[in-house]
């Protein structure tokens, strides 16, 4: 028998380089494991932190004086060893500290067990509401066997499986045998939108699930995971548990807990719900792979798409992947044979994708004009310039109200106008702490920064000029939402933006709502442009396709395209045909088109030429770092003696350092400098290089770096 260590390694969730070494007393040796929670002293007061390596040499014979541990706090392994060599893996691949990978992994809200429901406080809903209460509540019910009757969706009961056309059964089938091989194989889903790919997800699941094994179901954002999150927990009932932020920190205690005891088999969740640790994992469904927000915006920095692919690699699960618009990265591993590509080109019982009218902003006159690359276009006129709703798109949603039938506008801005300006010297409002306007909320008559929240609760004069004369320009939902209630009165709108689904469960009552055909319009920012399934809408209005093509951003026309088809993909998905009509200043441009089209093939080969000829992602590997500070030119100067520094190392080719587009937030200045490299190693190894100086540092620097490994937006 080996001695029992006596020495642990606990990161910390500070900003340190290295975890710190304590000793641990005769009371504990031989309990403490890798992946425990401890109590540790710490600068005079109590921490935890999670073992992260144990040694056997004793603190004297090291010759150091080590503080002891204080305890496990809980008794249980938190990160069992896949899920610790996870954590490392993010780590070091997103260049940041072991104690905040590890904090990210086990948030503070999950890490001690829930109490028992004898001993919860009130006795009432408190953290021990007991699993079976909850599942009862959320309508649970048990897996439909798969010998489910053969017929029409809408005739079976809830939670039954469908009976898969021959495109889904052949997508399907390849991967329930590397389940049922037990591999470790990554699929691409290319399926055009409306094509079923959720149903091919859920009987994946179900076949993880008959081979006694569990699976993990990741949404992008909780708005379009809410209805796949319903459909989950029809099929699988009790044996689901939901894990992303918005859930009360009692709720997301329980989920955890459940996965961890093998009581919940089936996670779904947001990015986070990588790190819950479901046993025996098989499967890891990642739907909509190509959406950005799977990209954590702070410290780590993780890709949750990408962390997912690390876990099934080191649980030898399947991972299962899946969207209409593929991301240049993913898609090009399908060329490369590292992802296998499943494909559904067909919609469901062979309905046709949506009809797309162009409406172009600058004609001046109104009616049909020649079509352009195969769409019919149709001219605003000069009545209408400045609205936000052309003739022609009244027009529609006129007759589709009439007929019954419900309609999707999206604008991807909230409030009402996007700027106010004065008209006497041209002044407009802006943020003090942020480079970007205000925008006028009109029900509350102030001006708000959607960064930083900042607010001017009054427009008195302009702060130039003194004048009192405004314009206020752009549009936001809250404008569209006006316009619709003057021009088109009888139409029911429901609006989903950040403002009005702030409240918590907001967002679950607008959209059961919307389904139950309580209102004829859903307006909306890009909630709710993606994901939703709603058979009776035949009608998606976009206010502005231009928007997004005009971003600072490299990715800028792939998500473009991705946004235009995602929410074009919402209209005649029942038994109606749908129709789209874009409104837009370039209808020539080719984003536009083929968004038009749904034609994905299109849009891939001619972006993908672009990338090559720039040798950019996905032909060479990127990583951001990114300099902040509340004094611009001390953030000029490190982002500068950093460059000066990487300059000519071999095989890295330096982009900057220059302001971002977003050259302040919140009072802060920000610079980056964009590195490219073949390999991400030597990206990784050059993040290290930079930022473990500034960790060994104490306190907080007057000039922040942080490291973006692959980034997924430059803004
Ligand atoms: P996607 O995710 O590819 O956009 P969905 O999975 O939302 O598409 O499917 C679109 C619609 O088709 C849904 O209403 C779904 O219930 C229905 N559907 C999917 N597969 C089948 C099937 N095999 N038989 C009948 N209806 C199906
Ligand atoms: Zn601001």
């Amino acid at each position: 028998m080996q001695a029992s260590p006596t020495l642990a390694q606990v990161a910390l969730p500070l900003a340190l380089p290295h975890p710190l070494l304590y000793e641990i007393p005769p009371s504990l040796r031989g309990q403490v494991q890798c992946g425990h929670r401890v109590a540790v002293p710490l600068r005079g007061t109590r921490a935890h932190g999670i073992v992260v390596g144990l040694t056997g040499a004793s603190a004297k014979s090291a010759g150091m004086s080590l503080r002891p541990l204080e305890g496990l706090d809980p008794a249980d392994v938190l990160l069992a060893p896949a899920l610790l060599s996870l954590v490392r893996w993010v780590s070091r691949y997103y260049a940041a500290p072991i104690g905040i990978a590890c904090e990210t992994a086990v948030p503070r809200v999950v890490a001690r067990p829930p109490r028992s429901a004898s001993t919860a406080q009130s006795g009432a809903r408190g953290d021990g509401q007991p699993i079976a209460q909850e599942d009862a509540q959320s309508g649970g019910r048990k897996a439909g066997g798969p010998d489910a009757p053969e017929g029409g969706a809408d005739t079976r009961p809830p939670g039954t499986p469908l009976s898969l056309n021959p495109a889904q059964a052949a997508a399907l089938a390849p991967v329930v045998a590397a389940l049922e091989a037990g591999v470790n194989r990554t699929f691409l889903l290319q399926g055009v939108t409306g094509s079923g790919k959720t149903e091919v997800y859920l009987q994946a699941v179900a076949t993880a699930l008959e081979r006694g094994r569990t699976a993990l179901f990741l949404v992008p954002e909780i708005a379009l995971g809410t209805q796949v999150m319903a459909r989950v927990r029809e099929r699988f009932g009790d044996q689901v548990a939901e894990y992303h932020s918005q859930l009360t920190p009692g709720t997301r205690r329980r989920a955890w807990w459940q996965a961890h005891a093998g009581r919940a088999r089936v996670v779904v969740g947001a990015r986070s719900a990588v790190f819950v640790p479901l046993r025996d994992l098989g499967l890891i469904v990642i739907d909509e792979e190509h959406e950005p927000s799977y990209k954590q915006s702070e410290t780590p920095r993780y890709h949750g798409r990408d962390t997912a692919l690390m876990r099934a690699r080191l649980e030898g699960a399947v991972t299962l992947m899946g969207s209409a618009t593929p991301s240049l990265e993913s898609r090009r591993n399908v060329e490369q044979e590292k992802y296998v590509r499943l494909h559904l080109p067909e919609r469901i019982a062979a309905r046709p994708t949506p009809r797309v009218t162009l409406v172009d902003l600058r004609s001046k006159q109104e009616g049909a004009a020649p079509s352009i690359g195969g769409l019919d276009v149709v001219g605003t006129g000069d009545a209408d310039r400045g609205e936000p709703l052309s003739a022609y798109l009244r027009e529609r949603l006129q007759a589709v109200i009439a007929a019954g039938d419900q309609a999707i506008l999206f604008l991807n801005r909230r409030g009402f106008s996007t700027a106010v300006q004065c008209r006497d010297c041209g002044y407009v409002f802006e943020c003090p702490h942020c480079s970007v306007v205000l925008t006028f909320h009109r029900k509350r008559r102030l001006l708000r920064c959607h960064y930083c929240n900042h607010e001017l609760r009054e427009i008195r004069a302009c702060p130039e000029c003194a004048g009192h004369d405004f314009a206020y320009t752009g549009v936001g939902t809250q404008r569209v939402e006006a316009a619709l209630a003057e021009q088109l009165p009888e139409a029911r709108v429901l609006r989903m933006d950040l403002d009005s689904t702030r409240r918590r469960g907001a967002l679950a009552t607008m959209i059961a709502d919307f389904e139950r055909g309580a209102a004829d319009v859903l307006l909306g920012t890009q909630m709710v442009a993606k994901g939703f399934d709603f058979p009776r809408v035949t009608l998606v209005g976009v206010i502005n396709a231009d928007r997004e093509m005009g971003l600072p951003d490299f990715r800028a026309q792939e998500r473009a395209f991705q946004l235009l088809t995602q929410v074009a993909g919402r209209a005649g998905r029942g038994n109606k045909p749908g129709e789209v009509v874009f409104q837009t200043y370039q209808p020539e441009h080719h984003v536009i088109t083929a968004a038009g089209h749904q034609d994905y093939e299109a849009f891939y080969q001619r972006e993908l030429a672009e990338r090559q000829s720039l040798r950019y992602v996905p032909f060479r590997r990127m990583a951001n770092l990114l300099f902040d500070g509340p004094d611009e030119a001390e953030v000029t100067r490190v982002a500068e003696a950093v460059a000066q520094r990487l300059t000519g190392r071999s095989g890295v080719e330096l982009l900057g350092p220059a302001p971002m587009p977003l050259s302040r937030l919140k009072g802060q200045y920000r610079w980056h400098l964009t590195l490219l490299a073949g390999r991400p190693g030597l990206l990784t190894a050059l993040l290290h290089d930079v930022l473990a100086a500034q960790w060994a540092r104490r306190g907080r620097p007057r000039v922040r770096i942080q490291a973006d490994m692959d980034p997924a937006s430059m803004l």
